[in-house]
């Protein structure tokens, strides 16, 4: 049989990164079985599920590359459905009605729980089990006559052919509801996946208050989709070997239910940040300098033509696209700011303006001054004036950045040019003298 699984969030505006790891599974795992991937909006919540909630859900799929094999079900298209199986179940003796608490506002459908164990068999969690004296009846269609989610989500389920319901395990309550719902609809049981608990390094469910929990927090920050995706395919699962940065056709081949894990996934945002930072390296030199001149024409600094050495020098260091704004913008004026703290440490120290001269003239004597030459010739004078590097690299750095790190110094200065770095390094003289 062909699998079928679905993503079936509840719009609310914002997509917690819980929910599209949900969906990310499903989707791995319909691609790797050769199945289908179905998305079912849960919107019967007239007042959350706005357009523009929908749209940031789309948004947010379309953005981690989760395509969907059929058009999206509905659920509130879906509320005849809902009620006329209500009144089968009802028919059938699955249900009855009460004037739940005789408030006189009219009666609800409650389902009849069997009075049996209920079990079933979870794909990740291994049997589940709950008491018949543990269960309870519970209500399928309110007094006002709206479905209740129960109901709702099993008979969508059954409508859209779905055979992995693939979900997080604050579900798993309701799969024993689901499971006889399904057994008194007469309708095949799918399989169930229940992901483990996305945690914080307390150990408490990852929130809003634990930094950035949403997707759409994640794109703003300039994290790429491709990273959210592979760093959310690892909440729970792994291929069983220690690979972590893996192309989509790789987790597609590797993806098993038996390989997630069923205990709680503690969410590691540095381990986030240095994912993205593998996925800047790997991308293509063009996409990378589109990508650093939208930071810095967003940050108001004019790149002009001939920047790709700058680019290239960036990429493999960048870890976050809005770092490249603050990093590079001395490259492209003259008017930097200068860090005051690595002025006043390493700047305003008895002998470092004699240091910066002496390496002034030095620079002033190179014929070619390629990245070779500079880097030979602050070796050398390292060397003869026996400094040390740490007395004579961060000064020449903040002379010509104003920052006290960066990247490799000898390709920074190649870079800048020799009459860019002798006048950068006269006027840091002359201000801070
Ligand atoms: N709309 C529910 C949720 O977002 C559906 C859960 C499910 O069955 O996947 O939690």
């Amino acid at each position: 049989m062909m699998t079928r699984t679905r993503f079936a969030p509840s719009p609310t505006g914002n997509v917690h990164i819980g929910n599209m790891r949900a969906a990310i599974f499903n989707w791995l795992y319909a691609r790797h079985t050769g199945g289908k991937f179905l998305l079912r909006v849960e919107d019967t919540d007239r007042e959350r599920s706005t357009p523009e909630a929908i749209s940031a859900l789309l948004d947010a799929m379309d953005w981690l590359g989760l395509d969907v094999d059929e058009e999206p079900l509905y659920q509130s298209t879906r509320m005849d459905a809902h009620l006329a199986a209500a009144e089968q179940l009802l028919a059938a003796g699955h249900a009855y009605k009460e004037d739940k608490g005789g408030t006189g506002q009219g009666e609800c459908i409650i389902f009849k729980m069997p009075q049996e164990d209920m079990i079933f068999e979870d794909e990740i969690k291994g049997t589940l089990k709950k008491a018949a004296a543990d269960t309870q009846d519970f209500v399928i269609v309110r007094s006002n006559g709206t479905p209740v989610f129960h109901l709702a989500n099993v008979l969508d389920d059954i409508e859209q052919g779905i055979t992995h319901v693939i979900r997080g395990d604050d579900h798993i309550e309701n799969t024993y509801r689901h499971v006889a719902l399904y057994k008194a609809l007469g309708a095949p049981v799918p399989k169930f996946a229940h992901l483990p608990m996305i945690i914080n390094a307390q150990g408490k469910p990852y929130s809003k208050r634990d930094g950035d929990a949403f997707v759409g927090d994640f794109k703003e920050k300039g994290f790429l989709g491709e990273t959210l995706f592979n760093y959310l395919a690892l909440l729970g699962w792994s291929p069983g070997d220690d690979r972590e940065v893996m192309t989509r056709d790789e987790m597609i081949a590797a993806f098993e239910l038996t390989s997630c894990k069923s205990s709680p996934a503690q969410v590691d945002l540095r381990k986030l940040v240095w994912m993205n930072g593998e996925y800047i390296r790997a991308m293509k030199p063009a996409a990378f300098s589109e990508m650093a001149r939208n930071e810095l024409s967003a940050a108001g600094v004019d790149v002009g033509a001939d920047a790709d050495a700058v680019f290239e020098l960036m990429q493999s260091r960048t870890k976050l696209p809005s770092e490249i704004g603050p990093a590079t913008a001395f490259f492209f004026t003259d008017d930097f700011e200068y860090d005051q703290k690595a002025v006043e440490k390493k700047l305003l120290k008895e002998g470092v303006f004699q240091t910066l001269e002496k390496i002034a003239e030095i620079f002033q004597t190179l014929e070619t001054f390629d990245e070779a030459t500079v880097d030979k010739a602050l070796h050398d004078f390292v060397e003869q004036s026996g400094l040390g590097f740490g007395a004579v690299m961060p000064p020449i750095r903040i002379a010509v950045s104003g920052q006290q790190s960066g990247p490799d110094l000898a390709p920074v200065l190649t870079i800048l040019g020799k009459d860019n770095v002798l006048a950068r390094i006269a006027k840091t003289i002359e201000r801070f003298s």
